[in-house]
């Protein structure tokens, strides 16, 4: 439905976005997860076709972003970070105003009607956009982008400023909405993407860091080249001999846990669960346990972004 090619993307003295490809399918919804700073709005304007890429191509539903520009936009409802409302129209005036400036061609009190219905904004019609609340006005937003019954949906942020009831129904009403449309939502928040999503994909400094199926991503894995270690024998020796062995990053000393046995976690870039045994099966030393660390998805985004500027560390805690 959505290819993504290749697309990358500088601003004056800074890559925005480095080579990045993905691909959607019809019906999915995808979440686009990634820090402050990480290149989510970009990406989102150039799908959009409200900004140009660099490099690469963007196609959807077989349409070039770029050669055919007014096609693919008819295929795309686009809610930007800061949704273009007009404070001083009702609702109803502005979705009218939208419709008449998206040319479309449908029925247009039925259309928007049946729209209002759906995002659940029917009883505020005719009110006053800035007399209503921030809630209201993110579905108002929401019921613009689905004007002209696109089958691609992009929210930038939807639930950025909501209170908690408000990001609730929200989430609600975007998977009621995918359950009719493709739908691509970005978010800074693990909890977000993981609540709404089928997929994820973790963008970071303008790169694509990991992606996956949520279900895969979030189930707890564990990992052969992380592994916590319990040993009994010369606590010293035992640190510098794990330290030693080949493809060790680093090694933890988490303590003493039994008279005389020491606890150890050691990272490594491979599996080196036998390379460990060989080491200390050379000593008189006995290894009493030796068993994978478990890593969640909260672990690995945490680490992808750990790399990210300090004053952008306060993020963190969003999650
Ligand atoms: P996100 O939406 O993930 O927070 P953005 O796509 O908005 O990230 O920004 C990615 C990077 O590009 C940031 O470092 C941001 O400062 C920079 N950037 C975004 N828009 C502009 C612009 N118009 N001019 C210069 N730099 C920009
Ligand atoms: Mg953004």
């Amino acid at each position: 439905m959505i290819k993504v090619k290749h697309i990358s993307k500088s601003y004056v003295k800074h890559k925005a976005l480095d080579d990045v490809s993905f691909t959607i399918n019809e019906g999915e919804i995808l979440g686009f997860l990634g820090p402050n700073g990480a290149g989510k709005s970009t990406t989102m304007n150039i799908i959009t076709g409200y900004i140009s890429s660099d490099e690469g191509s963007v196609e959807i539903d077989g349409t070039d972003i770029f050669e055919d520009p007014a096609a693919a936009k008819k295929k795309i409802g686009y809610l930007p970070e800061q949704p273009p409302l007009y404070n001083d129209m009702t609702v109803q005036d502005y979705l009218e105003f939208m419709f008449r400036l998206k040319k479309i061609r449908l029925p247009m009190k039925e259309h928007i009607n049946s729209i209002c219905e759906m995002v659940k904004i029917a009883d505020v019609q005719g009110r006053v956009i800035k007399h209503l609340s921030k809630g209201y006005r993110q579905r108002i937003g929401i019921a613009q982008a689905l004007l002209g019954d696109p089958p691609v949906l992009i929210l930038d942020e939807p639930t950025v400023g909501l209170d908690p009831q408000q990001i609730i129904e929200i989430r609600r009403l975007i998977r009621d909405i995918g359950k009719t449309h493709t739908i691509i939502l970005s978010s800074h928040l693990l909890s977000e993407v993981q609540a709404v999503c089928d997929k994820i994909i973790v963008i970071n400094h303008g790169r694509i860091a990991a992606e996956g199926l949520t279900a895969e991503m979030t189930k707890t894995g564990h990992s052969t080249s992380n592994i916590e270690l319990i040993v009994e024998g010369r606590r010293q020796t035992i640190l510098s001999l794990l330290e030693k062995t080949d493809g060790v990053k680093k090694v933890t000393d988490k303590g003493e846990c039994e008279k005389g046995c020491y606890e150890f976690t050691v990272e490594s870039t491979k599996d080196i669960r036998r390379s460990i045994f060989k080491t200390i099966a050379r000593t008189d030393f006995a290894i009493l346990s030796m068993k994978p660390v478990a890593v969640s998805l909260e672990d690995t985004y945490l680490n992808i972004i750990s790399g990210k500027s300090e004053e952008d560390k306060g993020n963190v805690s969003d999650i």
